[in-house]
């Protein structure tokens, strides 16, 4: 089932120099791959996030941001608006007045601009924002402009927490007044937060709600965390949202929403002997596909391997038995290091995949689990494993059969 995970940006997908690794780009793109959609949810207008979902690379008409507190849904690539909202302007009147009865700082977005009357001395993330505009005439001034989507308030934390408990009750009541950073008081129309906005879109992209899935890091994540089924934060967040958050991931520094992706958004991944899933590898040129494994693995992200194939030798190819730890064909050929380095390459895919979990075809030289053929090419079994299967052993990979894989479902359920 295709999943929704939104993320918050600062503090959450961001580092704090506001850099994404590269790993957690790869992730993203992992998701987005297999059909799940990733969405950028922030209190920042949306030219303000174009850098970043560029960094992304997930410009496109159909990947979805959601901007200005949830007052915006619309493609990364600025094409396709979904939802907007403005602020009705007597009440953007209001929280101007509210500004200058309490002397309080403050900047007014509009969907392109951000406007203020005066630049806090410590509001350097907007240091260099070509939209930003500096107006004559006092906080007066912000009542002449339009389309207000939100008012943000700011200063040192301490001032704006003394401005919050001084605003009647009836105005805090009828707007969101949320901490985006301790720096900065956002205040939105009651009827516009991220989780509204989250839930908006999961069901314009048609996302059963058991599969939407938010992270966040501050007080403007609550909404959303507490509106989706799946509420995560990372393990930086502000104390109300670890409190409510289903499930804690690592922090902003340690790629945190890559690692939530990992095991909440991704299909886990297994590694299965090709020829169970039908490729024409066996040593006669066909297969041993199994319709049933193909079937149970579909929740499954399958990476398919066939060590002998890459350890060099020809399909079709003289079958091979081990005789004390060489593998011999049927003319006698020693074709050990064939297997070997088939069984280091397959290695190496598994590592780069992470793989834990391996189904592999039972009795093969290179594949069986526990038990092989003896050597004497007469169909006679005893116990031992393939020369792959042995490697994946020694390297903590749990492994299946064709045989007993139902017991990894079961686990799995
Ligand atoms: Fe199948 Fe493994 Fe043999 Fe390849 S090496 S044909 S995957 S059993």
């Amino acid at each position: 089932m295709n999943k929704l995970l939104a993320t918050d940006l600062d503090g959450t997908l961001l580092k704090n120099d506001k850099t994404v690794s590269e790993y957690t780009i790869n992730k993203v793109h992992e998701m987005i791959n297999e059909g799940h959609y990733f969405v950028v949810s922030t209190g920042r207008p949306y030219f303000r996030i174009t850098k970043i979902l560029k960094a992304l690379d997930i410009i496109s008409d159909k990947i979805y941001c959601i901007c200005n507190n949830g007052g915006l849904i619309i493609s990364t690539d600025g094409s396709n608006v979904l939802y907007e909202e403005s602020m009705p302007y007597n009440h953007a009147v209001e929280l101007i007045d509210l500004a200058i009865k309490y002397d309080v700082n403050m900047l007014v977005y509009q969907r392109d601009y951000i406007i203020t009357d005066h630049l806090d001395e410590h509001v350097t993330v907007l240091n260099g924002e070509p939209r930003l505009k500096i107006i004559d005439g006092g906080k007066e001034a912000l009542k002449k402009f339009q389309n207000i989507v939100k008012v943000v308030y700011n200063g040192t934390h301490e001032k704006l927490l003394e401005f919050k408990s001084k605003v009647p009750s009836e105005i805090l009541n009828k707007y969101n007044f949320v901490f985006s950073g301790l720096d900065f008081l956002e205040v939105n129309n009651k009827t516009i937060d991220k989780g509204v906005a989250v839930n908006r879109l999961a069901e314009i992209l048609n996302i059963d709600k058991e599969c939407v899935y938010a992270v966040g890091d501050e007080e403007n994540d609550i909404a959303m965390i507490k509106a989706v089924k799946n509420g995560c934060c990372v393990s930086n967040a502000n104390p109300k949202l670890k409190s409510i958050a289903k499930f804690i991931t690592l922090s902003n520094e340690e790629d945190g929403v890559a690692s939530l992706i990992d095991k909440l958004i991704l299909k886990p991944k297994i590694m299965v002997s090709a020829c169970l899933l039908g490729d024409n590898c066996k040593y006669n040129g066909g297969n041993n596909l199994k319709r049933d494994l193909v079937n149970d693995l579909k929740e499954y992200n399958i990476i398919k391997i066939c060590p002998e194939v890459f350890g060099g030798l020809s399909t079709p190819r003289i079958p091979a038995e081990i005789v004390n730890g060489n593998v011999i064909n049927k003319e006698n050929i020693d074709v050990t290091n064939n297997y070997n380095l088939g069984a280091s390459i397959a290695l190496d895919i598994a590592k780069k995949h992470n793989i834990k979990v391996a189904i592999l075809k039972q009795r093969s030289p290179s594949c069986g689990v526990g038990k092989i053929y003896d050597g004497t090419f007469s169909n006679t079994i005893i116990d031992g494993f393939g020369i792959t299967a042995k490697l994946f052993k020694d390297n903590d990979i749990k492994l299946y059969t064709e045989d007993n894989y139902q017991e990894l479902l079961k686990k799995k359920s």
